[in-house]
């Protein structure tokens, strides 16, 4: 293989009845700047339908080539063809890296046709770094329990295959530049399809699950006790915001997973965070890095979260969160 022979990076875009999913868009913002870097161009490939307005916010992340795919056998999603469709993609341009959501379907598809390629795929990157000496992408993320930060990279295949999780970057469009648009018609035969639809069942989940969008975060940790959840939850609610909780608190049966930040949990950026009775492990921070304004309160003037904070409590958690609660009502 020469490596030389792959140009420009790809993002797929998934999309839902007409919209589409934000990570896509968080994706292709960040793939212009590691295109720029490479002196690359930036692919979008969408499969379906699109209003022109959604069309229109993939262009505005300044966009070079929408590749737009139509044919048999994609919706409903299934693995099978997509799969068989970024195989055949890949093997016709020849991208240098194809970058996909981490959702259900990203995660499902993106393995799959890295391996038949075949070439590397990396998951739940949490920076994506340039090398122009090598001209690879760095694939960063914690590793080993979050003790070091491991640098993964597809050092001799093309593409170079990644899955990112919602809300790791941010969608921040640079503006509409001149692009072309390229058709292509594939077919997956629907014989070949090995997994049926039996039944849909929406997403239930009520708003207050839903932290990646909140403005403010209450986070308690494992020092929380059970009948002290009430009072971080009215916290939460005084401020008008969300409860949310590191992953041993998830592990006790406390909250759900949705609540959870970090590495295997959500990735937020609200204007405010309060962080109880949170040691700061780096499996956590990675999903709070890009939140504007941290308030940490640990009872250990060493833990690590106060690294990471704007202000620092030196206390009880409980005990500063009632306060709060007074302030509040006064
Ligand atoms: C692959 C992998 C992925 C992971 N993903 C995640 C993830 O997504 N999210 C996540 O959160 N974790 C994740 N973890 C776990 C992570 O490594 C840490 O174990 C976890 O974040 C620690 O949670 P904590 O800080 O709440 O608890 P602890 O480490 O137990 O810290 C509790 C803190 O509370 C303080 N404290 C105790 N009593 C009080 C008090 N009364 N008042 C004030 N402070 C007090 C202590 O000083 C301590 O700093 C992951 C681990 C692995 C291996």
């Amino acid at each position: 293989m020469n490596k030389q022979d792959y140009r420009d990076m790809w993002v797929s875009i998934e999309q839902e009845g007409g919209r589409i999913h934000p990570v896509s868009l968080e994706l292709l913002c960040e793939a212009r700047k590691l295109a720029d870097a490479a002196g690359e161009k930036l692919c979008a490939v969408t499969v379906g339908e699109l209003p022109e307005e959604e069309l229109e916010k993939i262009r505005g992340c300044g966009t070079d080539r929408l590749l737009h795919v139509t044919g048999s056998g994609y919706e409903p999603f299934n693995v099978d063809a997509y799969t068989h469709l970024f195989t055949e993609l890949c093997r016709k341009y020849r991208p240098t890296a194809v970058f996909v959501g981490g959702t259900i379907q990203g995660r499902d598809f993106a393995p799959r046709f890295a391996c038949r390629l075949p070439t590397g795929c990396t998951s739940d990157a949490t920076e994506l770094v340039y090398d122009p000496r090598t001209g690879d992408i760095e694939f960063i993320e914690p590793a080993v329990g979050g003790k070091m930060m491991a640098v993964i990279t597809v050092p001799v295949m093309r593409p170079q295959v990644g899955t990112i999780r919602p809300g790791t970057f941010r969608y921040a469009p640079t503006g509409p530049r001149p692009w072309e648009i390229v058709e292509e018609h594939i077919d997956f035969p629907l014989e070949q399809i090995r997994t049926r639809v039996l039944d849909f069942t929406p997403n239930e989940d009520d708003d207050s699950l839903n932290i990646a969008e909140a403005e403010v975060i209450v986070c308690v940790g494992n020092a929380v006790r059970a009948d002290s959840l009430p009072k971080y939850r009215e916290l939460a609610r005084k401020l008008g915001g969300k409860l949310a909780c590191t992953r041993p608190v998830f592990d006790r049966g406390l909250l759900p997973f949705q609540l959870v930040i970090g590495q295997s949990g959500a990735v937020v950026k609200p204007r405010l965070l309060f962080s109880f009775g949170v040691s700061g492990a780096v499996n956590h921070v990675t999903g709070i890095t890009d939140a504007e304004k941290i308030v940490a309160v640990n009872k250990d003037p060493e833990a690590a979260i106060f690294h990471y904070s704007d202000y620092g409590i030196v206390g009880d958690m409980d005990e500063t969160c009632e306060a709060l609660l007074r302030q509040l009502e006064g």
